[in-house]
């Protein structure tokens, strides 16, 4: 049963949903996702202040050359209680104090001789200069943040400025990782004659991490039935299980009879694309279980396209898909097969547009093109060749 590219995408989102809620100190939040809607509990400013440091004021008393009599101070963290502008006085103020009662403006205290008993206005202001009115920035009540919003550090301001200490978010969800092979060993250790070392573990704890979502290298199952159990029983304690190589054609098909045997359903198998066909699906009760094939270019693509989508879904995200933009080919662009074919690029910016050239050898063995890359182009099923001076789909991998 092979899946097009987009049937297999669409697949994989019905059957995953975002994970339950938790609450987390505000020192957790940055790049977490909003679980609820919140309304403004309190106005913002709570009160009205001076937003800037100098004298408050009645402003028909300011025309250049004034001089009006302090008989005040309130700086920042005071009260301005019992303190009254009067017309002919000011009350010397500090950025972020309350307003006093009387005072309808602040006259910067640049504007001013900065006068201690009496002080000289320099220039004229108008009512409400340089005052920050009580809920002008947020009213009471009014809907702030919305659930699925990511909270970056702006968000986390405001929810701190609220004096919010615990919020509710989307968990996070964790990823078992398994590499499979008997010729794999672990990063650090010096490889004899035909073994490998393990490095998608890396890359995709890697790529699992940089969204958020919590890896788990469960390490590398060798291929019998015994070391492979083991691990995916282990593995599937997760909220996501990804095991790598052992899929494709030529091995013997024991992660596939392996995860059946462990009572996955199993959705689909193949997926008409290329770098990463031999990608499976299948669910452990509710939660997705995903193999990819053990060529590290085709498991990073098969990551990228298929499996980073579910995880945002799962966090609650509401925008699961890199942006397509188009680029200009600067040929040619191969596609070569009859599936959705995703090609490593080099995207420029250019006066009149972006324009996407091959990032070199397109081999799902190389991987020094997968670095070189800043994109990737995908052509359709039937977009065999494109030259210069057409246009294709690309995804940026990082901001140019
Ligand atoms: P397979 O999917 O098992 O046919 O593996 C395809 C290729 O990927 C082989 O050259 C493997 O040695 C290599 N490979 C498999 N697993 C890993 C891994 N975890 N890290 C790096 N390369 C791997
Ligand atoms: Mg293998």
């Amino acid at each position: 049963m092979v899946q097009s590219f987009e049937a297999a995408q669409q697949l994989i989102l019905e059957h995953v949903t975002p994970l339950s809620v938790e609450k987390i100190p505000l020192t957790e939040l940055a790049g977490r996702t909003l679980a609820e809607d919140l309304c403004a509990p309190v106005d913002l400013p709570r009160w009205d202040n001076s937003e800037m440091d100098g004298f408050a004021v009645q402003a028909a008393d300011c025309h250049p050359l004034a001089q009006l009599k302090v008989i005040g101070y309130v700086p920042a963290g005071a009260t301005a209680e019992g303190v009254t502008v009067k017309p002919g006085t000011a009350v010397r103020i500090m950025t972020g104090a309350p307003i006093p009662t009387g005072c309808n403006a602040i006259v910067p205290i640049e504007n001013t001789d900065g006068g201690r008993e009496t002080v000289t206005i320099q220039q004229a202001v108008q009512t409400g200069d340089f005052i920050r009115f009580r809920g002008s920035d947020i009213a009471t009540g009014e809907t702030i943040l919305t659930a699925g919003t990511l909270l970056r550090p702006a968000e986390v301001n405001l929810l701190a400025a609220f004096s919010l200490t615990e919020i509710a978010v989307i968990r996070q969800p964790t990823v078992a990782i398994l590499s499979t092979g008997d010729e794999l060993i672990p990063p650090g250790e010096t490889p004899a004659a035909g073994q490998i070392i393990d490095s998608n573990s890396h890359s995709l704890a890697a790529a699992v991490r940089e969204i958020g979502a919590i890896p788990q290298i469960l390490g590398i199952a060798h291929d019998n039935r015994e070391s492979l159990s083991k691990k995916i029983a282990a593995g599937l304690n997760a909220d996501v299980l990804i095991t790598s190589a052992g899929v494709s054609a030529g091995d013997r098909d024991l992660v596939r009879e392996i995860l059946e045997e462990a009572g996955i359903q199993q959705l689909f198998w193949k997926v008409a694309i290329k770098p990463g066909g031999p990608t499976a699906f299948g669910l452990n009760g509710g939660k997705p279980v995903f193999s990819v094939p053990g060529n590290p270019v085709s498991s990073m693509i098969a990551f990228e396209q298929l499996i980073r989508p579910a995880l945002l879904k799962m966090m609650g995200k509401k925008d699961v898909f890199r942006p397509l933009e188009r680029a200009a080919v600067k040929g040619p662009l191969r596609n070569e097969t009859n599936k959705t074919r995703f090609l490593r690029v080099r995207v420029e910016k250019t006066p009149t547009g972006l324009v996407a050239e091959s990032a070199g050898d397109q081999n799902t063995g190389i991987l020094s093109t997968m670095i070189r890359a800043n994109a990737i182009a995908i052509l359709a099923p039937e977009q065999n060749e494109l030259v210069t001076g057409d246009d294709v789909d690309i995804q940026l991998l990082n901001p140019l």
